[in-house]
């Protein structure tokens, strides 16, 4: 392959016929994460067959962003060739947006978590026109707040649910080894064992996981389980209380940035032709007779109501399904019966911690009275969680409380050698699991697993399921969605990897090289391959063209400014707060909690958002109301104070246009 390609962000085609399946580090050394870096090597498996979207894609922006601020290299990059096309920037989201009011489309996707974004590529490399609205950021609802695991579930096995570890287990064989080798990666696990009972019960739980794994296509590319004496536990996880452990397990899993995965899955939709905009919240459903034939869509940045039109609407809307169904009652004929999907919220929250404060290599899972705690490495940190109780309050913002903070404080420290205390916590996040309601109160025993129905002609929702299995839910939502048109093929997206992922390998063994010709170190290489893939040439172009963008983020040195300038350019980010929680994780990542970072990425990303003094300083402003009033959220006792703490900052979204509609 052309050596320079990478550099310039020209990504050429290679084959990758690394051979048989199994993980290990180009170099021949193990997988073993480094602090600050969220990379792993990729995994050595076939190369998926090509997939490129069909000739005649709609291009993506006809506008470029200006070549003054991105810097040269970029511009030109971003003005045509096939990787514009995966580009969402700000004038891609308006020429979307146009395509919204003008166009009707096979498909409307309502919602862009990872379900949503999900259903947007299955339906558009099927070669269907489709548009997609999310009310606020990409994986701004519960796709940016998960354990961020692509696992079967253990847990799973234990309530005999084998038909979901397996289809998990098949999916997570996929991501690791086809779909998004850059952002999915291997991560041990330790299962530390309190009685020499439970050997031979959760010996047998891991036997059965890895052979279901086995099984399963890629299913062979992790290491198999092994068991540790005592001494073994304590050797690779120092920071064990001794006398709790009488030996343990050793398994493996695999994580990824949940926020970031979503990020690219639209990405590579709008790759193959999907409109997609987000802050642009559905309101209503347009209607033929009883047929969905659309909806009325707000856009939240330009303040403007707009009817989308579409052959069918597929909504995706997690722990807001319930307001699809009320949209679909408010147009039926009085008296209807009301029919959607019943989804009831259960809140998990989880914390950060820096790597220092507990000594330990894997990530731990420990077992809980009603459920299971992971403590799983993160960079420089450690995320440990979750919690499961369920959650009837603000569905936008989901706070957690002291008691969900001493809880998980109270759960890992009966483990650990030296007890963390709050002081320890950096960051706090808390999401809401769309769990299909059922007849059982207790919220982690309802399903996980998702339902797709479809109650008028013209919608189908889609809800339950979890990330791990998104692309499966999107697969049968769009089934449903087809089922009765003619000519539409069936899903190809187990062999379409995503943007990033095709030549990751070839830029993974070139990262040496890359850290030479660009002066960056090779831990920082590393870390921009696990973000971005072989699509990291962009990047490095636009710091050849904008060095100054080479300097870390001030409070946050893990991140160039360069990409925050990217994640505006290129990643849709339209907010501040898109930038310091979703693109990078700086809000839960730093102790300031990116107060310290705010301002200068704010200056960096105004040029391009076209934002002025005023604009810059109601981000910043808004930015620090928010992390106040989390941090004020966390001193609460409970969640409905938590809550009120929470709300004392509005939605950026809302606020942007409020304040623009004030005199
Ligand atoms: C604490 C916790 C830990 C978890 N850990 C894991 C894990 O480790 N592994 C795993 O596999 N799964 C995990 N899950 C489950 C997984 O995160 C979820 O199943 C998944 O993210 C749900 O995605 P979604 O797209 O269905 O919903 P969401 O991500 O919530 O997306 C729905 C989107 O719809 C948008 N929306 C709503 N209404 C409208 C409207 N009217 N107009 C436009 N847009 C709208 C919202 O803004 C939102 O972005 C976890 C969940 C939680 C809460």
């Amino acid at each position: 392959m052309d050596r320079q390609g990478l550099i310039r962000g020209e990504v050429s085609r290679v084959t990758d016929d690394a051979g048989p399946v199994g993980l290990r580090e180009p170099g021949g050394s193990t997988n073993k994460p480094t602090a600050g870096s969220q990379s792993a090597p990729p995994a050595a498996l076939p190369a998926a067959p090509p997939a490129e979207p069909p000739a005649g894609s709609p291009p993506a922006s006809p506008t470029v962003p200006p070549v003054g601020v991105l810097g040269g290299a970029l511009g030109v990059l971003l003005s045509g060739g096939s990787l514009a096309a995966g580009v969402l920037s700000p004038a891609r989201r308006a020429a979307d947006l146009r395509r919204l009011a003008g166009e009707r489309f096979d498909l409307l996707v309502i919602g862009g978590g990872v379900t949503g974004a999900g259903v947007a590529l299955d339906a558009a490399s099927r070669g269907l026109s489709v548009a997609l609205v999310e009310a606020r950021d990409y994986a701004a609802g519960t796709s940016s707040r998960s354990s961020k695991l692509i696992h079967g579930g253990l847990r799973y096995l234990e309530q005999l649910n084998l038909a979901l570890v397996h289809e998990a287990l098949v999916e997570r064989g996929l991501l690791l080894g086809r779909l998004a080798p850059h952002l999915v990666r291997p991560q041990p696990f330790l299962l530390p064992l309190t009685r020499h009972w439970q050997r031979p019960y959760y010996g047998a739980g891991v036997l059965a996981y890895d052979a279901f794994a086995a099984a399963t296509p890629f299913g062979r590319g992790l290491p198999v389980h092994r068991h540790l004496s005592r001494r073994a536990v304590l050797a690779e996880f120092a920071g064990l209380r001794p006398d709790a452990v009488v030996g343990g397990i050793e398994y493996h899993d695999a994580q990824v940035d949940d926020a970031r995965f979503v990020v690219t899955l639209s990405r590579t939709a709008a790759r193959y032709g999907a409109a997609l905009v987000p802050s642009a919240r559905a309101t209503a459903l347009l209607r033929d007779g009883e047929r969905v034939v659309g909806a009325r869509v707000t856009d939240l940045e330009g303040r403007r109501s707009l009817e989308v039109r579409a052959r069918a609407v597929v909504a995706a809307t997690g722990v807001w399904s319930d307001d699809v169904g009320e949209m679909l009652a408010a147009g039926n004929p009085p008296g209807s019966p009301t029919v959607g999907l019943r989804v009831r919220a259960s809140k998990g929250v989880h914390l950060l911690v820096p790597r220092a404060a507990i000594d330990g290599g894997p990530g731990l899972i420990l077992r809980t009275p009603t459920s299971v705690l992971f403590v799983i490495p993160w960079g420089r940190h450690w995320i440990i969680g979750t919690t499961d109780t369920p959650w009837d309050l603000s569905r936008d913002h989901p706070a957690a409380s002291t008691l969900d903070i001493d809880y998980l404080l109270r759960q890992v420290n009966g483990v650990l050698a030296r007890p963390l205390s709050r002081a320890d916590i950096q960051g706090v996040y808390a999401g809401l699991r769309p769990l299909l309601a059922g007849e059982s109160d207790a919220t982690s025993r309802l399903s996980r697993e998702h339902a797709v129905v479809e109650p008028v002609p013209g919608l189908v929702l889609i809800a339950g399921g979890k990330y791990t299995t998104y692309r499966v839910m999107a697969r049968d939502a769009v089934d449903a969605a087809v089922r009765y048109w003619p000519g539409v093929p069936p899903s190809t997206t187990h062999l379409l990897p995503l943007l990033g992922a095709r030549d990751y390998r070839a830029a993974w063994a070139a990262r040496t090289r890359l850290a030479t010709s660009t002066g960056l170190d090779i831990e920082r290489i590393e870390r921009l391959l696990g973000r971005y893939g072989d699509q990291v040439g962009v990047l490095l172009d636009l710091l050849r063209a904008r060095p100054d963008l080479a300097e870390p983020l001030p409070g946050a040195p893990d991140y160039l400014a360069a990409e925050a300038v990217y994640a505006v350019a290129a990643e849709g980010a339209l907010h501040l707060d898109d930038v310091l929680t979703r693109r990078t994780r700086i809000s839960v990542e730093t102790a300031h909690r990116g107060e310290a970072t705010a301002g200068r990425v704010a200056t960096l990303i105004a040029p391009i958002l076209g934002w002025d003094p005023h604009a810059i300083r109601r981000e910043v402003e808004h930015y620090t109301a928010r992390v106040a009033a989390e941090r004020d959220s966390q001193t609460k006792p409970d969640d409905r104070t938590a809550d009120a703490a929470r709300l004392g900052a509005p939605d950026v979204r809302g606020a942007a246009m409020a304040a623009d509609l004030s005199p």
